[in-house]
């Protein structure tokens, strides 16, 4: 089975297929709603999740400050910093997760169409439908989170490495640079990652499945 190069990403809402390129031209066009819902949810999120990490962080930096002049430079105690921005970090995102929850509603009630059989409901509704009828699909979707939050975490460990290894030789400006290369490189690759997983492994999933599904129930698909 092969698919067209130019074919190679899936609306998440009309779930037709389209060429890479031309994804976010489509949402905009075709699914206003959606992307506004979905950009008001990550402004939002962005928001609670500074809201809570800038405190933080300040009060992280008076702590590794003291801590590294007065108390103790010791390999234990470096890690155990780095690892405790870390589990801030985490703890602000969760924050930012339920301050979001009615812009969370409101994009799950825009309309969509499941990517497996055509049916159209809400993302709710979506969620309870693929547990029922495509069960072998929650699976899948499964593996792509753990896939997604592995890559994360790899990313995570190897950059937390790097600052451990840099660590001794920061000071100041030079510091707060090397938090800002870590985290935008740490998006950037990420990113990346995703991007390779949507345009090589996704698209192929999603037609694989249907083929099978339209050939089991003897019908063909249609995309609006
Ligand atoms: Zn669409
Ligand atoms: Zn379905």
């Amino acid at each position: 089975m092969s698919i067209s190069p130019t074919e190679s990403s899936v609306c998440p809402v009309c779930a037709s297929f389209l060429p890479f390129r031309e994804f976010h031209a489509h949402m905009r066009a075709q699914h206003p709603d959606y992307v506004a819902a979905q950009t008001q949810k990550d402004r939002d999120e962005r928001k609670a999740f500074a809201k809570r990490l800038a405190p933080a962080i300040l009060v992280w930096l008076a702590a590794v400050l003291l801590i590294v002049l007065f108390y103790s430079r010791d390999t234990a105690v470096i890690i155990g910093l780095i690892a405790s921005m870390w589990v801030i970090t985490a703890w602000a995102g969760w924050y930012a997760h339920r301050a979001t929850q009615a812009d969370t509603a409101s994009l799950e009630s825009v309309a969509r169409e499941c990517r497996v059989c055509g049916a159209t409901m809400d993302g709710v509704q979506m969620e309870e439908h693929l547990r029922t009828m495509h069960p072998e699909e929650v699976r899948y979707l499964k593996a792509a989170r753990a896939y997604s939050f592995g890559v994360l975490a790899a990313i995570a460990a190897l950059m937390l490495f790097l600052w451990y290894l840099l660590f001794p030789y920061l000071r100041g400006t030079s510091y707060r640079s090397f938090v800002q290369i870590v985290t935008y490189g740490t998006v950037f690759i990420w990113t990346g990652a995703m991007v390779g997983w949507r345009r090589f492994v996704d698209a192929r999933h999603v037609r694989h499945v249907r083929r099978i599904w339209d050939s089991s129930h003897g019908m063909q698909w249609t995309a609006p």
